[in-house]
């Protein structure tokens, strides 16, 4: 059976809430409103829940084709959630491999590294409590040589894009420490969360329609009418129109919309038995060649996968070439680290574009520098009938499935509340006394 699929469940025809899209952000607000007794039916364009986060079997071994990691452990809900839940959570080490033309680096060699990223992450985070907003490669440290365009690439690549298009209010300095990884990969945790949730798969959603009282929700399976709707459609996806608003969103909400960019991260996954790598789960950082992995990602769950990671100069360079591209690229600059003969055993499993897939259109949706405000201008409501949520809309946990999880159930928590009101204001009306 794969791991995100669905049992049959009942849709109800007219529910209290349509929310489209069964990625994270869908999934909790879904189990929010549920909780409270609400009504739902859930929306999803593809033949699977999990969005950009999908656990695939490939030898044997559940790989994660989008999110991998859960970053933020102390902030993440899928933490708090997994360790509730009693899922097979474990700890990321900390320590990584620095390699030097294929060798193990000396100690201070990694040591240096390790200084690098820790002064450019206290310089940024400083530099992020000033008012005014530029872009996060300004707040880096000048003069740190070879060590400060490796700390530049690295958080380039986890940003989406190259630091001077990323806001540096983005980078309070927590995000990406104390991080943990789940047993059966995290795309079959999320699809775990969604499992017998009222989820109508293949089904597009092309127009809302709020002139009337709630909404009137079109897709390719017809018209949903519901009091509100949660929309956590990728910011790519909406910028692209694919869904079209009647009447059109008021201005702000465009604006906010069209203000953030697509972020780009793809893995390459390696089957390489023979990896020189010890120990599960390390970053490798490899120096000294001409061309370096963006990133990398070794053992995984102590198993000959291994992701090699494109940032966006990489990928968007692949856009023009053929589709084995990636996995040549890839083989290429780790035998130039290791030699032919260490790659003797590496097999490329596949190379994700969740940037040209339909539904997503990107990794995640980056802020620029300057429009951190964004993200406020869509959390508020459209005419207490439309909730926008989605990892873009996370200010502490952007770009990630904790954020979108954590998103979901803002929206779903404020629409509740103003159903309540709704409802009691309604209550008020009918039992005021007539007056002639
Ligand atoms: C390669 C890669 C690696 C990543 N690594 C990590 C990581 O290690 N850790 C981490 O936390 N995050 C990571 N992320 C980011 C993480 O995957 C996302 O932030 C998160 O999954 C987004 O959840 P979401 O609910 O906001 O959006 P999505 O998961 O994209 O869900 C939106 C849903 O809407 C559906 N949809 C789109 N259009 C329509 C329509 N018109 N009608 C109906 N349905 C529609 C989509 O099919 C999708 O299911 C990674 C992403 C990628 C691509």
């Amino acid at each position: 059976m794969p791991l995100d699929s669905q049992p049959a469940v009942n849709i109800p025809q007219a529910p209290d809430v349509v929310i489209v899209g069964a990625g994270s952000a869908g999934i909790a607000a879904a189990r929010r409103l549920l909780a409270e007794g609400l009504t739902v039916a859930v929306l999803e364009a593809r033949d699977r829940i999990g969005g950009r986060a999908v656990t695939r079997i490939f030898k044997g071994h559940p790989v994660d084709l989008g999110a991998h990691w859960l970053h933020a452990g102390p902030i993440n809900p899928l933490v708090k959630l997994g360790f509730a839940r009693g899922e097979p959570l474990r700890r990321a080490p900390t320590e990584g491999h620095f390699y030097v033309r294929g060798r193990p680096g000396s100690r201070a060699q990694s040591a240096a590294l390790v200084r690098a990223f820790a002064r450019a992450d206290r310089a940024m985070t400083q530099a992020a409590r000033n008012d005014e907003d530029r872009p996060a490669a300004k707040a880096l440290p000048p003069g740190m040589g070879p060590q400060g365009r490796r700390v530049r690439d690295i958080h380039g690549l986890v940003s989406g894009r190259p630091l001077d298009e990323v806001s540096l209010h983005d980078f309070p300095s927590m995000e990406y420490a104390d991080n943990l990884f789940i047993a059966g990969g995290l795309g079959s945790y999320v699809a775990r969360l969604g499992r017998s949730l009222p989820v109508r798969l293949r089904t597009v959603v092309h127009a809302i329609d709020w002139s009337g009282p709630g909404v009137r929700v079109e897709s390719s399976a017809g018209t949903v009418q519901a009091k509100a709707a949660i929309v956590t459609t990728p910011m790519a996806v909406l910028q692209a129109g694919a869904i079209r608003f009647a009447p059109a969103l008021p201005e702000p909400v465009r604006q906010a919309i069209h203000g953030f960019r697509p972020g780009v991260y793809e893995h390459v996954i390696l089957h390489w038995p023979g990896a020189p790598f010890q120990g599960p789960d390390r970053l490798a950082t490899l120096a000294g060649t001409r061309r370096s992995p963006p990133g990398l990602l070794t053992r995984i769950d102590n198993t000959p996968f291994h992701f090699f990671e494109l940032d966006l100069p990489h990928a968007a360079q692949f856009d023009r070439r053929d589709a084995h591209a990636p996995a040549r690229f890839a083989r290429e600059v780790l035998a130039e680290h290791f030699g032919a003969r260490a790659i003797r055993n590496l097999s490329v499993m596949h190379a994700t574009a969740w940037r040209n897939d339909p539904w997503s259109r990107a990794s995640w949706a980056v802020v620029p520098p300057g429009l951190a405000s964004i993200r406020d201008a869509l959390k508020a409501p459209v005419a207490e009938r439309i909730w926008f949520a989605g990892e873009s809309l996370s200010r502490a946990q952007w770009g990630t499935a904790g954020g979108a999880w954590e998103e979901g159930e803002r929206a779903a928590a404020q629409l509740c509340a103003a159903l309540l009101v709704a409802r009691r204001s309604l209550i008020e009306e009918q039992s005021a006394p007539l007056h002639d």
